[in-house]
This record gives C-alpha cells, sequence and structure tokens, in this order.
C-alpha cells in the first residue's frame, strides 16, 4: 500500500516530536511504501510566508492520505489578536479537512501510576478513549449573539450527525472491550434526547457492544472516582471539550497523550500538548504522544491494526523498561526514546 502522508510539524517541540514519529512509522511499515511530504504551518509559517496556514500547506493537507501534526505557537505571538497567531494555522486546518469526530485515549502504562493525579490503585490498568463530536452543538450553532444585557448561543443535532460518529464509536469498540458509555444531559436537554435516541438505534447494529447511558455530570464524577469501569466514551462536543481534558490529566504527563480527529477526507494526527516553548530545543520533550498519534493514524487511516498494535506495543515495552524524557523523571533524549521503540518493535517482530 502506498501511504501518503502529509507531516505539519510547527513550532517549538513539534519538529522533534514528528521527526521521531516519522522514524518509528517507517520502521513499523517496512512493507508499504511511505510518502512524507513537509509543510509549514503556525509560527514557522507565518515567518516564511506571513499566513499561519498557507494555502500550499492547505492544498497539500487536502492531496494526502492523511496528516501528521506536531504542534504549533511561539511566545514571540502573544500579544497578537488570534487571527494573527500561530494557533490560526491549526484552526484553519480543521476547518479545512471538515472533521467532525476528535479522538482522545487515556491509558496508563504499567509503572507510571505514580504520575497521575489518582492514587495508583484507583488508576492502574486505566484505558479509555474519548470520542468527541467536533462539528456540531453550541460551539457551531446558528443562532448566536452578544448583546450589552444577554446572550445567545444555540445547540442543535440532527440524526445524521449524531449517527456517523456512534457508529465510529462502536466500530472502535468492536476491537476493544466492547463497551460504550454513552454521555448527555437526557434529564435536561432536548439534544441528548435526540442523542440518547440515535446512539441506542446505531447500538442495534452493534449486538457484540455493550451500551450504557451516562448523564455527563455523573459521568465526570466517575472519571476521578472509578475511570477503570470506562472503555468507549462517546459524547457530543462541548461534554466532549470538557470530559476529554479531564481525561487527559489522569494519565500524568501531557507528553504521552495522541489524538485523532476525523471527518470525510484526510484525518488529522497530534499530540494532544502544546509546541512546549520552555523546553523546546533541549531534546526533553517526550515523543510519546507523537508516537501514539502515528500508530492511530495507521489504524484509523489506513486499516494497518497489526503495525499500530506493534507500534503501541514497543512504545510502552520502551517506557516501561525506563527509557523516559524528564517529565517521567527519566534522562533519555526524545530522540533516544523513538530509538528504544524502532529496537523494541524489531524485538517484536523477530518473536
Ligand atoms: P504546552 O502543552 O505546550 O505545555 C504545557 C507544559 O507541558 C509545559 O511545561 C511543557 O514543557 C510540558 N510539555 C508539553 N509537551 C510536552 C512533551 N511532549 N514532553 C514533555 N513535556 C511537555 O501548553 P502551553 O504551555 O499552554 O502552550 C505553549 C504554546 O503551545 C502556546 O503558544 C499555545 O497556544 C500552544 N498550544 C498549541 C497546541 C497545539 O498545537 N495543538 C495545543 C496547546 C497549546
Amino acid at each position: 500500500m502506498t501511504l501518503k502522508i502529509a507531516v505539519l510539524p510547527g513550532d517549538g517541540v513539534g519538529p522533534e516530536v514528528t521527526a521521531v514519529a516519522i522514524k518509528v512509522l517507517r520502521a513499523a511499515c517496512t512493507s508499504h511504501e511511505l510518502h512524507f511530504t513537509e509543510g509549514l504551518i503556525g509560527g514557522a509559517a507565518i515567518h516564511a510566508t506571513g499566513q499561519a496556514l498557507p494555502d500550499v500547506t492547505r492544498q497539500l493537507a487536502l492531496e494526502s492520505n492523511a496528516v501528521l501534526f506536531g504542534a504549533v505557537g511561539l511566545p514571540e505571538f502573544d500579544a497578537q489578536p488570534p487571527a494573527r497567531r500561530p494557533e490560526a494555522g491549526l484552526l484553519g486546518l480543521r476547518k479545512a479537512l471538515g472533521l467532525w469526530a476528535n479522538l482522545r485515549p487515556a491509558r496508563i502504562l504499567p509503572g507510571l501510576e505514580e504520575f497521575s493525579p489518582l492514587r495508583p490503585e484507583r488508576i492502574a490498568g486505566v484505558d479509555l478513549i474519548v470520542f468527541r463530536e467536533l462539528a456540531g452543538g453550541l460551539y457551531y450553532g446558528q443562532p448566536r449573539e452578544k448583546a450589552v444585557d444577554s446572550a445567545l448561543n444555540t445547540m442543535r443535532y440532527t440524526r445524521h450527525e449524531v449517527e456517523r460518529i456512534a457508529r465510529l464509536a462502536f466500530k472502535a469498540a468492536q476491537g476493544r472491550r466492547k463497551k460504550v458509555t454513552s454521555v448527555d444531559k437526557a434529564n435536561v436537554l432536548e439534544c441528548s434526547g435526540l442523542w440518547r435516541e440515535v446512539v441506542t438505534d446505531v447500538a442495534r447494529e452493534f449486538p457484540d457492544v455493550k451500551l450504557e447511558h451516562a448523564l455527563v455530570d455523573s459521568c465526570a464524577m466517575q472519571l476521578v472516582t472509578d475511570p477503570q469501569r470506562f472503555d468507549v466514551l462517546l459524547t457530543e462536543n462541548m461534554f466532549g471539550d470538557i470530559l476529554s481534558d479531564e481525561a487527559s490529566v489522569l494519565a500524568g504527563s501531557i507528553g504521552m497523550l495522541p489524538s485523532a480527529s476525523l471527518g470525510e477526507g484526510p484525518a488529522l494526527y497530534e499530540p494532544v500538548h502544546g509546541s512546549a516553548p520552555d523546553i523546546a530545543g533541549q531534546g526533553k520533550a517526550n515523543p510519546a504522544g507523537a508516537i501514539g498519534s502515528a500508530a492511530m493514524m495507521l489504524r484509523f487511516s489506513f486499516s494497518l491494526s497489526r503495525e499500530a498494535d506493534a507500534i503501541e506495543r514497543a512504545l510502552e515495552k520502551a517506557i516501561t523498561s525506563g527509557v523516559r524524557t524528564p517529565d517521567l523523571r527519566g534522562t533519555a533524549t526524545t530522540s533516544e526514546v523513538g530509538d528504544a521503540v524502532i529496537r523494541e518493535l524489531a524485538r517484536g517482530s523477530r518473536e
């Protein structure tokens, strides 16, 4: 198979972690042809072209099979209005790609329990993924307005919008522990009433997956009191925004977290962290989030589950064996973690 991948490293630690993810992808996909084409985005693009998302980068992303993204943001742009900041590049890219699902796994690797804010016995073995609807709901609903003494936002969902993300979540659950927790506020909101009806309908297509419904307030509590009970969490845009951030702190270091955003066209894969200007250029960035994002790319854009599993297993082995960056109290550099993952991949393929 030929994999045409647009690489947008961006700013700060973005290029450092992206370079490692590419090396790992090459090592994991020896029987496929990988074409990486690099483009400018964020502060680097503003410096070179005056735009955070140059047209040529947008085009590159749209013509690829998938986009591997690093991070954007540079302190020198902090005083600029939002439209002139590097972050505008990422927002523009997400819009151009028409992304409607955001996937954020939160998994605690054995031996890393001490880095979680939760007690070790409560966090051990947590392995969940949040499926957040990304294109609808309150953040985009019309009409919206702000007057002096009142303001209005609109929450609207269509059956189609709920069905497509629900199917994605159930399909993913089939390859995991076969449980979907759909999160809503059906006791108060009409949108949640529709959400619950449609998710229940979609569940009939997946009889091997257990569906449960949870109210968002109760789910927020359970995420910190009993996170081990969750497998796939499925929810709408605003609830997902909040719950995915809550879930992300469980794993201890932000450097560990991968993400994927899927739409009709090329999907976007990026570590959850930002450009980390405080550690940029020092080889201190944890590349696990970027490597995990690369594994998600193989799984969701190219259906290469075997290779994706192999990367995740190798990453787990490298980190649990003690090859860790300073955020996990280790002394390894970004590229040393990458090299350890590649060694584990080679060992795994010999076994
Ligand atoms: P950040 O995620 O860049 O950093 C927060 C903290 O986590 C810092 O202490 C940093 O050193 C640490 N950290 C981040 N990634 C790490 C990694 N891979 N390994 C080890 N430690 C890591 O968030 P911030 O400091 O709020 O933002 C910095 C810049 O990044 C800002 O310009 C912000 O707008 C931008 N940002 C971009 C994205 C994105 O590109 N998706 C996301 C968040 C923030």
